[in-house]
């Protein structure tokens, strides 16, 4: 093995494989002489794992940097716009459930104490609807932009939906044809390590040895690298979030003219909760559940009765759904010796808030930006990299629990076992404690590169009907003032951006017919 770190394998051709290939190619001029050359290798044998269609605003940043068109992202991957998601049933299951956590920050965050003004003056109003003008816009099924704002610009925080085997293959083409990654297609069969304990070559059925010199492990559920052949131990964190298995199906629109939701909504279920996902052509649908609480059978019948009540009977009828099972938790570590593992090879946990795909963005990010110029640069890069994950696997398990343990549901055992204080990570139960008194702020998460801002747990605690007792947080003069200006301000600017932004299905034809503006 060179001491150089050159060759970059990534084993594997899902969105982690492609993400992964493209960030680190399009950041190291991938193919270039005397650059770094990135090779792709893909099974024939084992199919990619198809989900996974709800992204966070971070996309348009990833996409932008690997130097794609918005405009073709949006046409080839049958994308639509995201501006958060919507939680029904949540709460109480009652027909008035439901609350919002949208990307855009709340208007005036940090400027003022909105909460307690929230509290001494607007109770009634829920505290997203007071502070952001995005509920409003989802509501009305809105677009983030209109098409005169250029490609990846923003009126209101965006990000995608979007069809993942379309958006897999999207990324293989414009990393072969305009990044220079090299694709293999062949199925790995072996690893061949060196004296130093590195993985020195793959084994493969038609290609013979693939040599490199950093691995990235995106095989998904097979981790073959980091867990099949280092043994890096998996940690389980079903006993915090129970969920396992996912039925998903596609279900048409009843007409090519019916809107398109500008958000995720999860309604919650018996056992799990249902995922609805509105794009372009279709809407996906999947329902996540836990074994231990539910049969498949059972799940089965609650994602019928929710397509049906919301697409129709004959959809429901038609349906077939797919069955995928999980194991929730992540490897003791993710960058082990020469190899990092990237994608559902790391991790995977309920993609209740989509955050996969802003995990596999995050990973390739820092090993392109710190790709270790040498062997000897490695160790350091990789401790950086597993102190940094294990962080933001701790966060994205904490902030995914706080969706369910204020629920006053208590129908099932599944919504009972959720709240049972020893299912509940210590430090989220501290944080719960603490926050009678204070909203979420930084310095409850102040890393500058948290995975989920205060601001997310403000919508999804207040959303879900904690309310704070009297604060004892230091107010300024003059902070009610300023907390009911930012109130007015979001107040004029919802209704600006409603007389002004086009609806989804609007916007994304105007797109499919003329493009956007490059920058
Ligand atoms: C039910 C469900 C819903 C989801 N929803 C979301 C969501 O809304 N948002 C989100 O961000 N994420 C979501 N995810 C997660 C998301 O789907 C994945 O994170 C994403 O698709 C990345 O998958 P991957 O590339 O790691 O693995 P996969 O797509 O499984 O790809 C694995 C690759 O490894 C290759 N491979 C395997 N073995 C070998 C071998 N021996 N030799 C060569 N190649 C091999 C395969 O051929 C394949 O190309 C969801 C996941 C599930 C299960």
């Amino acid at each position: 093995m060179s001491e150089a770190v050159e060759r970059i394998v990534v084993v594997g051709g899902g969105s982690a494989g492609w993400l992964a290939a493209g960030v680190i190619a399009a950041g190291h001029q991938s193919g270039a002489p005397g650059a770094a050359q990135v090779t792709v290798v893909e099974s024939p044998d084992v199919r990619t794992i198809g989900v996974g269609e709800g992204t966070w605003p971070s996309m348009r940043d990833t996409l932008r940097r690997i130097g794609v068109s918005e405009t073709e992202f949006i046409r080839d991957c049958d994308a639509s716009f995201k501006q958060g998601s919507k939680f029904v049933g949540w709460v109480t299951g009652g027909n008035d459930d439901q609350y919002f956590h949208p990307f855009a920050l709340p208007q005036g965050y940090t400027e003022a104490d909105l909460v307690a003004q929230w509290q001494a003056g607007h109770a009634d109003i829920p505290f997203a609807d007071l502070v952001s003008y995005q509920p409003h816009l989802c509501r009305l099924g809105r677009a983030p932009k209109q098409i005169a704002t250029p490609e990846f610009a923003a009126v209101a925080n965006y990000a995608y939906h979007l069809d993942a085997g379309k958006f897999g293959e999207f990324l293989r083409e414009h990393c072969t044809t305009r990044l220079g990654v090299r694709h293999v297609v062949d199925h790995v069969t072996g690893i061949v390590p060196s004296d130093s304990g590195d993985i020195a070559a793959l084994e493969t059925k038609g290609h013979g040895r693939i040599e490199g010199d950093l691995f990235v492990d995106c095989t998904g559920f097979a981790s073959l690298l980091l867990g099949g052949h280092y043994q890096v131990p998996f940690v389980s964190r079903q006993d915090v979030l129970f969920n396992d298995s996912a039925l998903a199906v596609q279900v048409p629109y009843a007409d090519e003219r019916s809107p398109i939701e500008s958000q995720t909504i999860g309604t919650a279920q018996d056992c799990g909760w249902i995922w609805d996902i509105g794009l372009p052509t279709r809407r996906g649908i999947g329902h996540v559940y836990s074994s231990a609480h539910t049969t498949d059978e059972q799940a089965e019948q609650s994602l019928r009765r929710y397509v049906a009540a919301t697409a129709g009977a004959a959809a429901a009828a038609a349906m077939s759904p797919r069955k995928l099972g999980f194991r929730p938790g992540h490897r003791a570590e993710f960058w082990h010796r020469n190899c990092v593992a990237v994608g559902i090879a790391a991790g995977f946990i309920e993609p209740l808030e989509a955050s996969a795909l802003a995990l596999i963005e995050l990973s390739a990010a820092m090993i392109s930006d710190q790709l270790p110029a040498t062997r000897g640069e490695m160790d350091l890069v990789a401790r950086r990299f597993n102190e940094s994950f294990a962080y933001r696997w701790e966060r994205i398990v904490d902030f995914l629990k706080l969706h369910y343990v204020l629920t006053c549901r208590r129908g099932s055992d599944y919504w009972r076992d959720n709240c049972e204080p020893a299912t509940i990570p210590e430090r989220l139960r501290e944080l719960l404690v603490y926050w009678r008194h204070h909203p979420p702020s930084r310095y409850d998460l102040p890393r500058v590169d948290e995975i989920f801002p205060s601001a997310s747990y403000q919508y999804v605690l207040y959303g879900m009907g904690f309310r704070p007792q009297s604060s004892v947080c230091a107010r300024l003069p003059g902070d009610a003032e300023r907390a009911e200006g930012f109130f007015r301000e979001s107040a004029a600017l919802t209704r600006r951006l409603l007389a002004g932004l086009p609806e989804n299905r609007v916007l994304l034809e105007q797109i499919g017919r003329h493009g956007m503006q490059r920058i």
